[in-house]
């Protein structure tokens, strides 16, 4: 019978093949009492060192074929196969309560796992759950002589579904016969959706259940586009999505043909399209993609990956490697927004109740002058190699705004006292992203070159609605007429005072949602690097007069997100 079940579109596309379910062999094992502690310690060190062996052969075999940022989950497996700290607690256990290796490694990876799964609101950290989870598998089937399935073998068309996939299983995939992957566990930003995402393999992730629902060999349609799976499907929804695939599939080589082209509307009105990134390794992907920009890099993982305050001289050299891989494309930097959802371990953050209401992002740049100082030192430097631009992430009243802007003309002021000429082309920004500074932004224009609005936590203040917690999720509508016009309103501050106006947040890559934005009149468009050349295309077939009807049409005739995504699609059929 056919089923349909719902997760998170995790990698676009459609996929259609046969069931290949990853099962996982048996790992549980029996708690033993030992006599011999040394051979229990011995067989560990043994299976540690031989796991952390085949991963290190394993990178080796695959670099070539993924991306740095893929290839950097391997070393963080093999660290935390190295972790001192993991090994010293599962000796201990041996010695003190003697007992068998499996059961005091179970243990205290256990406890990690369930430690990282609690923090509930962070995915990061929740995604770092799995990281442990993979290596607790791998470590139990070596210790029980027991062989983790091997995706080397696929040799046919195939949907990978899974509980859970690492990057050692990742990494064994041949998108040839891969033509999809369904995971009951992750988000849109685990290790499987990453991979999946530069394979370009339609995934959906947190698709729970799934595997209990099928049987090898069974029939599946992954729909990456909406995160539906549809499991023996219908004769009639093969056809249909068959039809999406061809169709998806001569679309993205019409658009790689736009890689070089400008991002223009119909009408000749010239945009920028530009990639966010997490850090330089995201630069290649940005410039394949045909980036005009780069419109948004999250500083934060430089610091989350770091193991101390990253110095002036480390930052230097990510923001100048940066700018300079960019060839002459301005990168505009965000500082620290850490906080909230984004913890750093150097640096233990208060417990709060409501994290993102509180102590985050440029309120810690600023109640923490010293390090605030050493980015913008590091910034201001780097941007000798290249067009670097800065933007305060958070910025809710005037009074931040001028005392990040004092602190930056401190720096400034102090480096030019030995180059004289440094940071003249550096412009400065804001995100718009507090409801204050939206509504506050025709003041706030005056003080600042460039606003990027920052949708995703734009829209959690303006709806009350924690954008980490699913069972709001229902609550994250730009399309909601009144919040259609708050971006309208910060665009028009920011043109009054010739600021421009850009958008960073998911909305700016939201198909809907961009000839609506076109009609207000923004300026620049930040997105992940997948879905700039869609974004262009779209550009292209779009009139700004017609735009400005619509989006018109959008806010006096529509009441609900709803009212307005049926007006647009239909907009959207009709204007083809
Ligand atoms: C945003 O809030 O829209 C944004 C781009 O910043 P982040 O997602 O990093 O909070
Ligand atoms: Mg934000």
């Amino acid at each position: 019978m056919t089923l349909k079940m719902t997760g998170t579109a995790a990698s676009n596309g459609v996929g259609i093949a046969p069931a290949y379910i990853i099962d996982k062999p048996d790992l549980s094992f029996e708690k033993r009492r030992i006599s011999d502690p040394g051979t229990e310690i011995q067989r560990f060190k043994d299976a540690l060192n031989s796991i952390s062996d085949d991963l290190k052969k394993l990178k080796i075999a695959v670099t070539g074929r993924l991306s740095k940022d893929e290839l950097a989950i391997f070393d963080v497996h093999i660290e935390i196969l190295n972790d001192p700290e993991m090994f010293n607690q599962v000796i201990t256990r041996i010695r003190s309560q003697r007992i068998n290796v499996e059961t005091a490694f179970e243990e205290v990876i256990s406890r990690v796992i369930h430690e990282f799964e609690a923090m509930t609101g962070n995915k990061y950290m929740q995604e770092r759950a799995t990281d442990f989870a993979s290596i607790r598998d791998q470590v139990l089937a070596k210790l029980e002589g027991k062989q983790l399935p091997n995706l080397q073998a696929i040799d046919h068309p195939v949907i990978v579904v899974a509980h859970m996939i690492g990057p050692s299983d990742t990494s064994q995939m041949d998108a040839k016969f891969v033509k999809g992957i369904v995971t009951e566990v992750g988000g849109k930003t685990s290790h499987a959706a990453i991979m999946a995402r530069s394979l370009q393999i339609p995934a959906i992730v947190g698709c729970k259940g799934v595997v209990r629902q099928l049987r090898n060999s069974e029939h599946v349609i992954v729909d990456g586009f909406s995160g539906t799976t549809i499991i023996a499907p219908e004769p009639n929804q093969v056809k249909h999505y068959q039809q999406i695939a061809s169709q998806y599939a001569a679309e993205k080589l019409q658009w790689a043909k736009l890689v070089n082209s400008p991002s223009v509307t119909k009408d000749g009105c010239q945009l920028t399209i530009s990639a966010n990134i997490g850090s330089s390794n995201d630069i290649a992907a940005a410039v394949n993609n045909g980036a005009d920009e780069v419109g948004l890099f999250r500083t934060e993982f430089l610091y989350m990956k770091s193991e101390h305050l990253p110095t002036e001289e480390e930052q230097f050299t990510a923001y100048k490697n940066a700018v300079e891989q960019l060839n002459g494309k301005a990168l505009v930097v965000r500082t620290l927004d850490i906080g909230g959802d984004k913890p750093l371990t150097f640096m233990p953050l208060p417990h709060e109740l409501n994290p993102f209401l509180g102590y985050r992002a440029i309120r810690i740049s600023l109640d923490r002058p010293k390090m605030f100082r050493t980015q913008l030192r590091a910034l201001i430097r780097a941007s000798q190699f290249g067009e670097i631009n800065i933007m305060f992430p958070m910025i809710t009243t005037l009074e931040e705004l001028q005392a990040a802007k004092k602190i930056y003309y401190d720096e400034l002021r102090k480096l030019r006292q030995d180059y004289p000429h440094i940071g003249k082309k550096i412009k400065l920004g804001i995100m718009i992203e507090v409801p204050l500074a939206a509504l506050y932004a025709e003041r706030l224009a005056k003080e600042v070159d460039f606003f990027s609005i920052g949708t995703n936590d734009l829209i959690q203040y303006c709806f009350a609605a924690d954008r980490g917690n699913a069972s709001v999720s229902y609550l994250y509508q730009p399309l909601n007429p009144p919040f259609l016009k708050l971006i309208h309103h910060i665009i028009q501050s920011g043109h009054q005072h010739n600021t421009t106006v850009a958008m960073c947040g998911e909305m700016a890559g939201d198909r809907l949602a961009l000839p609506l934005l076109i009609g207000m009149g923004l300026d620049e468009y930040s997105m992940s690097a997948t879905s700039i050349l869609r974004t262009r295309s779209m550009m292209k077939k779009l009139d700004t007069h017609e735009c400005q009807q619509l989006y018109q049409e959008a806010v006096t005739k529509c009441e609900t997100a709803e009212q307005v995504r049926e007006l647009v699609e239909k907009w959207l059929i009709t204007n083809k």
